[in-house]
């Protein structure tokens, strides 16, 4: 066990999911197209333009920020974030600095079963930067992304490990899309990190030197920067060597942090007002209607889902980790009338075929709320059993037709088996006096022994409620 704790504190971009950039009309959807194509002059940076504050990244930016608890102060202004570097045409970013759009919220987490609080100090608006791509003999600037809208959301140094560092981007990132304001999709780099990392002796107050680690693009390599920059910066302590406040970015693929500037060298912003934009004043009625917008948080439904339906809490996570999964089931179980079933059909049968088939988005499968609700139903009342369902069902998954259908087309239940079950109920009492004997004596228990005998004999293609209605006419 080490003698030292991490005190870490995480910055979250998200790009706000809005039709339009931060503040011009061109298009946010910039992902694939060709360089420069989506791009106008204020996003450009030419002289002589001025931005229009888009109402609809404000209004998801807050939003985002109520689902974290925040506050909303009344008056809120943009800043002038200067720096000279070609992917930034204008030569300053415009962000927000001392009077960010909201302030002061939380998250809590889950981490190995116990619940923390993380504290949020802002989430503030800003635009992103362009893209360069450095090549042999120069470098490509590409500005579709200049401009497009940006959250940052800083949390306090509340995060001690990696597990609740990742615990906490992960549910941020489900909190984000449950209100529809950010997809979080980081393979688009819709999402990134950076890291304040610093050590302290266990039971001490005072923070050590704290590092920072700059654009980590998925959870992984947030975890590893973390475990990387322990590990290295406990080695320095232990030998004595001081720890550089500096900034640090991390190499992928071998998975370690590799410095970048040091304090000495760090940027100075000049930070002042920007006189473009006017101040940002939400009144109350506004703040106030766009919490009434807020969808149930994944917290608060993953509780109601183990209270109303009594699924265990890994079902019910499973279940709420997406929006659109837990709208399928609780629509799947309002019509199919069987929270159990439903459940296990659609948390171990549908997960693991869309888990095979490498469908991520559960609005892309064939199979309707309708006709999933239709098939539950048939094997809870026994008219299908549950081979048989299984069968259908994944029909059903590969090409979505309804339950009758699937029957009829694939023979999946023999009618011809209904003029062989006096037969087999014959058969049945014949070759087991024993069991015939228990059940005239009173244990109409065995009843399922003999359903049991009976669909081994039609494999499995009987209608097991078919099958106890003939034997309990044969019987008496
Ligand atoms: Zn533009």
């Amino acid at each position: 066990m080490s003698n030292y704790e991490m005190v870490i504190g995480i910055e979250v971009h998200a790009r706000i999911s809005t039709k339009s950039k931060m503040f011009c009309g061109c298009s946010n959807d910039f992902f694939g197209k060709a360089p420069n194509s989506t791009v106008c002059p204020i996003c450009m940076g030419f002289p002589g333009v001025l931005p229009v504050l888009n109402k609809e990244a404000l209004e998801k930016g807050i939003k985002a920020a109520l689902a974290l608890h925040c506050s909303i102060p009344e008056k809120s202004l943009f800043d002038r974030k200067n720096y000279f570097y070609p992917d930034l045409p204008k030569a300053y970013q415009i962000s927000q600095w001392d009077n960010p759009v909201s302030i002061k919220g939380y998250l809590d987490v889950l981490v190995n079963g116990e619940k923390k609080r993380i504290g949020i100090t802002r989430l503030h608006l800003e635009e992103d930067a362009g893209k360069l791509t450095h090549v042999a003999g120069g470098t490509l600037c590409d500005y579709n992304r200049s401009g497009t809208p940006l959250m940052e959301i800083v949390s306090e140094p509340d995060i001690r490990s990696a597990d609740e560092a990742v615990a906490y981007a992960e549910e941020l990132q489900k909190i984000l899309r449950y209100v529809g304001s950010a997809d979080c999709d980081m393979e688009k780099g819709g999402m990134r990190f950076d890291l304040n990392i610093s050590l302290r002796e266990k039971g001490t107050e005072k923070f050590g030197t704290k590092v920072e680690v700059k654009n980590l693009n998925s959870f992984r390599s947030l975890e590893k920067a973390i475990h990387f920059e322990f590990e290295r910066q406990e080695n320095l302590i232990s030998k004595n060597e001081k720890i550089i406040q500096e900034t640090r970015g991390f190499d992928d693929v071998k998975s370690i942090t590799v410095s970048q500037r040091t304090k000495e060298e760090a940027n100075d912003y000049r930070y002042f007002p920007e006189p473009d934009l006017p101040p940002i004043y939400t009144e109350k009625d506004y703040v106030e209607n766009l919490k009434k917008q807020l969808p149930e948080l994944p917290t608060d439904r993953k509780e109601r889902f183990m209270k109303d339906y009594s699924m265990s809490e890994v079902d019910a996570r499973i279940l709420t980790d997406n929006s659109d999964l837990a709208d399928f089931y609780e629509k799947v179980t309002k019509l199919s009338k069987d929270a159990k079933r439903s459940c296990s059909y659609i948390t171990t049968n549908m997960l693991a075929l869309m888990k095979v088939q490498n469908i991520g988005d559960i609005k892309l499968i064939k199979i309707s709320v309708q006709n999933l609700a239709d098939l539950i139903k048939k094997i809870s009342s026994g008219e299908i059993n549950n081979n048989i369902g299984k069968q259908i069902f994944e029909i059903m998954f590969n090409e979505g037709k309804n339950v009758d259908q699937i029957i009829k087309e694939k023979g999946l239940i023999d009618n011809s088996s209904d003029d062989n079950l006096e037969k087999w109920v014959k058969e049945v009492i014949s070759e087991n006096p024993g069991p015939v004997a228990q059940y005239k004596s009173g244990k109409i228990s065995v009843i399922a022994f003999f359903i049991g005998k009976i669909m081994a004999k039609s494999q499995g293609k009987a209608n097991p409620g078919k099958v106890k209605e003939v034997l309990e006419r044969m019987m008496n």
